[in-house]
């Protein structure tokens, strides 16, 4: 095992959606020329292939993801205005150094475990990606507000100028109250930000009444989604923003460009529709916009 003690399966998370990532990115769904440097391999350092269904899931997740970096790019800010990046539980993800951020970009700023970073960042090495100098590794346990802030503050971000935060698979895998804690953290220190969240929605049908009743959250892998079984709920806890909009992702998916979907779903033969469907109705985006932001286009309402 790469990570040990008691976060160990919480941080393997990242393992094994950076493999999804590199396999979806493989198949040909988007271009991302450093996730493979990053991604765990299989024998022979063979990439890992996953499913078809895998795929198409990765890229609406791909496609939600970016949907909410340009409303913020494009409608947050001014162009030359300062912006800043924060990921929060950004794991292996290569958003920095996939897509070019235009001029202006203060800092880029990654948040999570030490240990997981400190691997990301030996990996990027071995492969000799050259890090850019406004990309900056932030250890931190997102349980601990505090040191989140101090972790930031001390790689120099500027929590005035509007910021563009991101928390991809991220909360779930939190306490309910300690994700709550978190949120209720960045409405107050980020006064003018555009917070992008892709997470699941709880089962709230039979599935989620047995879980409930049976598994306390603490036995259950994903604890935070028994509490907030629907996109309502979800909204309600980003109460503290100026505005909340949000979307699931097949409402994601029914808004993307009708030639891009033509081609991505010719690329592989898929005949699973109603499991694609069903994930699609269980995650969701969700933009909770305050201050200067608010001037985003809504674009996630239903
Ligand atoms: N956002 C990345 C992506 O989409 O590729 C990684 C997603 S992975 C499912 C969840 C990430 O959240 C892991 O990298 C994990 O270490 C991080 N994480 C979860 N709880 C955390 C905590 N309390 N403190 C810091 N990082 C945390």
């Amino acid at each position: 095992a790469e990570y040990s003690g008691a976060d160990a399966t919480v941080q393997a998370t990242n393992d094994s959606s950076i493999v999804s990532k590199a396999s979806t990115a493989a198949a040909g769904y988007f271009e991302d020329p450093f996730v493979g440097h990053v991604a765990i391999r299989g024998p022979k350092g063979r990439l890992i292939r996953r499913s078809p269904l895998v795929h198409r899931c990765y890229y609406v997740r791909h496609l939600g993801v970016f949907q909410m970096q340009e409303t913020f790019l494009r409608s947050c800010i001014s162009p030359g205005d300062a912006y800043n990046v924060v990921v929060l539980g950004a794991g292996f993800d290569t958003g920095a150094l996939r897509r070019g951020w235009p001029h202006g970009l203060r800092g880029y700023f990654e948040v999570d475990f030490p240990a997981v970073l400190q691997r990301k960042e030996a990996l990027l090495k071995q492969a000799q990606v050259l890090r850019p100098d406004w990309l900056h590794s932030c250890g931190a346990d997102l349980r601990d507000t505090s040191e989140v802030e101090a972790s930031l503050r001390c790689a120099g971000v500027d929590f005035m100028v509007p910021t563009l935060l991101i928390a991809e698979v991220v909360l779930a895998y939190m306490e309910n109250s300690e994700g709550d804690e978190l949120i209720a953290w960045v409405a107050k220190a980020f006064r003018n930000c555009l917070f992008g969240v892709y997470e699941q929605i709880g089962p709230h049908d039979s599935f989620g009444r047995f879980m409930r009743k049976h598994f306390s959250q603490r036995q259950c892998p994903l604890r935070a989604l028994l509490a907030n079984p629907d996109l309502e709920c979800q909204k309600i806890r980003f109460r503290a923003f100026d505005r909340v909009d949000a979307a699931d992702m097949m409402s994601i998916l029914a808004a993307a460009p009708v030639d891009e979907l033509k081609r991505a779903f010719q690329l592989e033969a898929f005949d699973e529709f109603e499991e694609f469907h069903l994930k699609c109705v269980h995650y969701f985006c969700l933009a909770a916009i305050s201050g200067t932001c608010t001037r985003a286009r809504r674009q996630w309402q239903v």
